[in-house]
């Protein structure tokens, strides 16, 4: 379960938001953080034990570790990780560690500013870095980076972003570009294929060797390096959607519930929340939102319909 926190960002990435004119949503439209903590006790019993922290951006949203620690003493909680953008990360991994987040998933589109700021329309890049290497001094199971891969920016990222995860000892996942950007900009020939990457990282660092796949919901397909030094994934959901496998599950900031990225349809848990409705009514409603999903995305077929919210306003 992905639950977002906040639509709230302090960067303005193209792919995801718009620079200007934001709506963000009152905030007391947002679930707090108590109706957050009801929502994950309701379902724990589902079997739903992973959990993922994003947004928008997580680290904007008030207090967060004290939200971490709430969930992260929920019995029935095996995994707590968070996506982010880093920026304010140096100040705050530690008392996210603290908390008991356990995993953390930092963006990284490239190694250079102005790849930073054609992307962010912001600057940031050496906070970024800077949050890396404070979540590396702690003992958290596992840091990864992120990238989104779009073709005419990332070409030249590439072997930079590889050759950073190797010295580092971070595990990079390449992640393709997808319709769900607020100024609804996306082309097709703006996707850089995953395996195009695969054959650039290849031509520089030798083959890369798949990993054996521990979940097989898991929407990534990683890779090491034969030498033994980096760790590589790639999330293609345009050019081989793993839709059949998928089992991520979304809450949005405001309280919906999503079956997928590019669901039309929402389904209303804060309503429940709010008025008083009982455990097993959270669990069904979210039962009927599983119920609806459908078998693909359905980026490629000519009906296609782009959702309404952009991916700040879902929860990446
Ligand atoms: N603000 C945090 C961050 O950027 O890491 C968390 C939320 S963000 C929406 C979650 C992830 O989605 C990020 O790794 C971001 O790069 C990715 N993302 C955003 N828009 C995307 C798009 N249109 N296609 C593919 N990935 C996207
Ligand atoms: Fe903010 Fe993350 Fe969206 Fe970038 S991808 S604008 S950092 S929410």
């Amino acid at each position: 379960m992905r639950i977002s926190v906040t639509d709230r960002c302090n960067i303005r990435c193209f792919y995801c938001m718009p620079d200007e004119q934001i709506r963000f949503k009152p905030r007391d439209e947002i679930l707090s953080h108590e109706e957050i903590e009801r929502f994950v006790e309701a379902i724990l019993p589902l079997g739903i034990n992973q959990f993922r922290i994003t947004g928008g951006e997580p680290l904007v949203r008030n207090d967060l570790p004290g939200l971490i620690q709430r969930i992260a003493a929920l019995p029935g909680v095996e995994d707590l990780a968070m996506t982010t953008n880093g920026v304010l990360l140096a100040d705050m991994a530690e008392d996210l560690h603290k908390a008991g987040l356990q995993r953390l998933n930092i963006s990284l589109d490239g190694l250079q500013e102005e790849t930073f700021r054609r992307i962010t329309r912001r600057e940031g890049l050496q906070k970024v870095l800077k949050g890396i290497l404070a979540a590396q001094q702690l003992p958290f199971r596992q840091i990864r980076l992120n990238t989104v891969a779009i073709r005419g920016i990332t070409e030249a990222e590439i072997i930079p972003l590889g050759q950073f995860a190797r010295e580092q000892e971070l595990e990079l996942r390449f992640i393709e570009f997808m319709p769900l950007d607020a100024e609804e900009g996306w082309e097709s020939q703006q996707v850089l294929d995953g395996d195009e990457i695969k054959r650039t990282l290849e031509s520089a660092f030798g083959p890369l060797v798949p990993r054996s796949r521990p979940n097989p919901s898991q929407p990534a397909v990683d890779f090491e390096f034969a030498d033994g030094r980096g760790r590589i994934g790639f999330i293609n959901p345009i050019t081989q959607p793993f839709c059949g496998e998928c089992n991520r599950l979304r809450i949005t900031a405001e309280g919906q519930l999503r079956n997928c990225l590019f669901s039309t349809e929402e389904w209303d848990v804060r309503e429940l929340l709010r008025n008083g409705a009982t455990e097993a009514e959270i669990r069904n409603r979210l039962r009927e939102c599983v119920m609806h999903k459908k078998a693909g995305h359905g980026i490629d077929s000519s009906d296609f319909q782009r959702p309404e919210r952009a991916m700040y306003q879902i929860g990446g």
